[in-house]
This record gives structure tokens, C-alpha cells and sequence, in this order.
């Protein structure tokens, strides 16, 4: 039998995004135990080439830390600020600053949203339609 305490403080960790979700696909490619194309890291995010780009260019910014969507309770609103400004550093390295990128945060099923671990994406190299599909 776990005690209570444990299970409280288990549970606190959780909360405060310290525990790696079991099973979470891009809390492995933080840690490194699942392969990516790396393109960038921090002490904060993680940014990598999408699996199965839509655009010729598309990149992940994740945080380092377990948050499952936009719809969590987010305390650390700098975490957020700091993942746009990895996005728009990630596009002037792929170029594309200046034709222009698209910064997307798909937010549960009817958005699109199929891994439940925050990430922004990065899309350019390709005319984008207006409003997205
Ligand atoms: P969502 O649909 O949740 O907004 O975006 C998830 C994105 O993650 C998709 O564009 C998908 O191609 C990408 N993806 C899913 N699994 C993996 C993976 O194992 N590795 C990488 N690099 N990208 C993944
Ligand atoms: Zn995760």
C-alpha cells in the first residue's frame, strides 16, 4: 500500500510538469529516448523537424516540461513566450522569415490535435491558404 503522503507528493509533481508523462512521444523526444532531427534546445523547449511534414518546412517547438494542451492550467506564462520566440528564431534560420511562416497550436479534435503534449508548429516554404482548412 503507497502512502497517502507519497501518492500526494507523486501527484504534486505531476501537476508541476516534473514527472514525464508515461508514454508521452514528444516527452521522449526531450529526453532523447525517442529519435528526432534535433534543431534546437534549452533548458526550456525543444524544437525538431515534424515526422510527416505538410510544408516544405515544419518544425515542433515543445517545452521540455509535460503540458498536455492550451486548455491546462499554464502558471508559467513565460514558457509560452519563450516557445514563439524559438519558433520565429527556428524560421530565420529555415529562411522563411521573410517570405513568411505560419505558427499553429492545435488545441483537442476539432482543431486537429493528436499528440497531447503542447508544440507549436512552424510551416513555411509554400503559399498558405487563408482560412485554414
Ligand atoms: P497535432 O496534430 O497534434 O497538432 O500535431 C502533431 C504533429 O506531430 C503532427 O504534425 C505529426 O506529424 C507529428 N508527429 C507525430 N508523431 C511524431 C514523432 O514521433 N516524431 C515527430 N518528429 N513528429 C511526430
Ligand atoms: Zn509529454
Amino acid at each position: 500500500m503507497i502512502p497517502f503522503a507519497v501518492k500526494k507528493l507523486v501527484f504534486y509533481a505531476y501537476k508541476k510538469g516534473m514527472v514525464k508523462m508515461l508514454g508521452c512521444i514528444f516527452c521522449q523526444v526531450a529526453a532523447r529516448e525517442k529519435p528526432a532531427t534535433l534543431l534546437y534546445e534549452d533548458d526550456q523547449c525543444v524544437a525538431f523537424q515534424d515526422i510527416n511534414p505538410k510544408a516544405p518546412v515544419h518544425i515542433l517547438v515543445i517545452p521540455r516540461k509535460h503540458i498536455s494542451s492550451l486548455n491546462d492550467e499554464i502558471k508559467d506564462e513565460g514558457l509560452l513566450g519563450h516557445l514563439l520566440v524559438v519558433a520565429g528564431r527556428m524560421a530565420r534560420e529555415k529562411s522563411i522569415d521573410r517570405s513568411g511562416f505560419r505558427t499553429v497550436i492545435n488545441t483537442n479534435a476539432e482543431a486537429g490535435q493528436t499528440v497531447f503534449h503542447l508544440h507549436v508548429h512552424v510551416l513555411g516554404g509554400r503559399i498558405m491558404a487563408w482560412p485554414p482548412g
